[in-house]
């Protein structure tokens, strides 16, 4: 007789963000729940102590077949507080984090109850894990939490350092209308100029950590998984994903990730794990639910854009300007170098139609029906959550691939409008107006509609999202 396999069993390793925790966790908990697999999700030690003071120690509590561990990050200690510093995270990830995860992978792997590991879903930025899962003979699936034209781009800075365009000679290179030039031989983009590829390109310096570092993922690290991952879905990004396929063929689609998960009912332990690494408020949604339909701009930057004190203000009084009704959150670092600090006289302005918080459920916010729109610095979360729920877009890029996916949301998809970086009230109280009651803003909020329908068709049983994770699976329990 032979003996009764044991469970797959999957070992994340997300990047210390939060953009990058919140994907990588779901998709955990969806192969734990629906596909049976054991999981161990790994964080770095600080932000396992920012889980457990932002959600307490039920956030974090290992369960028997869903285990969490830690590594250090490499970052000293004095410099723990510098999680918006990427480069010197992604250096210091990239230096330490490959001899911790395999002495944990053979540490876990002794201990009573662990099955034998059997694959390693590694976020696309810590794609450093292919050298250690060869060294232990495991494959490793590379989730890009990013959107696949914002991969698209990474995947072309190779050719842009090769073809001259960056680094950039001077100074003047960023201002001089250079950003423009068209990049008409990228395969899979139509009409994209520079400014439009993620950010870091944008760079003078030839020894740019994160112009090398992304190389290296897409160049070294990418081409040794044995499958890419993407939260996005094939109807949204079709073109872009034949271009990305055309070098990296074993590429799944599975997005939108988010609500797949919400479908794990509450007694299952798992559904309590959450990984807010910010203390939640959840007075808003009381007062959102006094609100009329559609009648709410939600503006958030996510978890690291940062804007001057000016910028701040400039946000504040546009959208007081606009008379709607605004939930925003202002993060306590969302000011570069101070506490994001509102005057008294815009507090006063605002009072009964303006709400304020450090923190919110996204998720819970978009999909509440007072939500009319989205201010937002285009991260790719962010925007998949947006598009999930049909809410268009006013986009204020900050960095990476958030001006791609900008350039996508205003020009192929039709649901958002750029604001420009050098934010003024004016612009901002009238691009509020115009999508909340204008023109524009009508036909935003359609295709909006027509992409929340496709995303929701792309997750449903027999859709490609639903039968690309099938897919992964598969390939993944062959390992077993
Ligand atoms: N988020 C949240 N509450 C907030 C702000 C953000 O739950 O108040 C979540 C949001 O739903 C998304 C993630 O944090 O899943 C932010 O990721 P995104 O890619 O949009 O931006 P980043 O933080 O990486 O810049």
């Amino acid at each position: 007789m032979s003996t009764p396999k044991s469970k797959s069993h999957a070992v994340f390793l997300p990047y210390p963000a939060q953009g990058h925790i919140n994907p990588m966790l779901k998709l955990a908990k969806l192969l734990h729940h629906s596909k049976a697999f054991h999981i161990t999700f790994i964080n770095t030690e600080f932000n396992h102590n920012r889980l457990l003071r932002s959600r307490g120690p039920n956030s974090v509590r290992s369960l028997p077949d869903f285990r969490f561990e830690t590594i250090p990050d490499g970052l000293p200690q004095s410099d723990q507080d510098a999680t918006q510093d990427i480069p010197a995270l992604c250096e210091a990830t990239r230096r330490t984090c490959p001899d911790k995860l395999k002495e944990l992978i053979l540490r876990i792997e002794k201990e009573d109850g662990v099955p034998p590991v059997t694959c390693i879903v590694a976020d696309g930025a810590m794609g450093f894990a292919v050298y250690p899962a060869k060294e232990l003979g495991l494959p490793v699936f590379l989730f890009f939490t990013t959107s696949a034209c914002g991969f698209l781009g990474y995947l072309n800075y190779a050719q842009l350092v090769k073809r001259g365009y960056t680094p950039f000679k001077d100074e003047s290179f960023f201002t001089n209308g250079y950003l423009d030039t068209p990049l008409d031989w990228v395969d899979g983009m139509n009409n994209v100029r520079l400014r439009d590829l993620p950010s870091f390109i944008q760079t003078t310096d030839p020894d740019d950590i994160m112009v090398n570092i992304n190389i290296k993922q897409c160049e070294d690290d990418a081409p040794h998984a044995t499958g890419i991952i993407l939260n996005t879905f094939e109807d949204l990004e079709h073109d872009v994903l034949h271009a990305i396929r055309s070098r990296l063929p074993n590429t799944y689609t599975v997005g939108p990730i988010s609500p797949l998960v919400r479908c794990i009912p509450k007694s299952d332990p798992i559904a309590s794990i959450g990984s807010n690494l910010w203390k939640e408020d959840t007075g808003c949604m009381e007062w959102l639910d006094k609100q009329v339909a559609a009648s709410v701009v939600y503006v958030n930057f996510g978890s690291i854009a940062v804007m001057t004190a000016e910028q701040l203000l400039e946000f504040a009084w546009g959208l007081a300007g606009s008379m709607h009704p605004f939930l925003w959150v202002v993060r306590a670092d969302l000011v570069q170098g101070s506490n994001a600090v509102l005057p008294k006289e815009f507090l006063e302005e605002i009072e009964g139609r303006g709400v304020m918080v450090g923190w919110c459920n996204q998720e819970e916010v978009l999909a509440h029906r007072a939500i009319g729109g989205f201010l937002n610095h285009c991260g790719w979360n962010s925007t998949i959550e947006s598009i999930y729920e049909g809410v268009p877009m006013i986009c204020w890029p900050f960095f990476a691939e958030q001006p791609t996916n900008c350039k996508y949301l205003c020009n192929e998809w039709g649901m958002g409008m750029e604001i420009g970086g050098n934010v003024k009230r004016g612009e901002v109280e009238a691009m509020v107006r115009e999508l909340m009651d204008g023109e524009k803003g009508k036909e935003m909020r359609k295709r909006a509609g027509e992409w929340k329908d496709k995303a929701r068709a792309a997750i449903m049983a027999g859709g490609s999202s639903y039968n690309n994770l099938d897919k992964l699976v598969e390939q993944m329990n062959q390992f077993n």
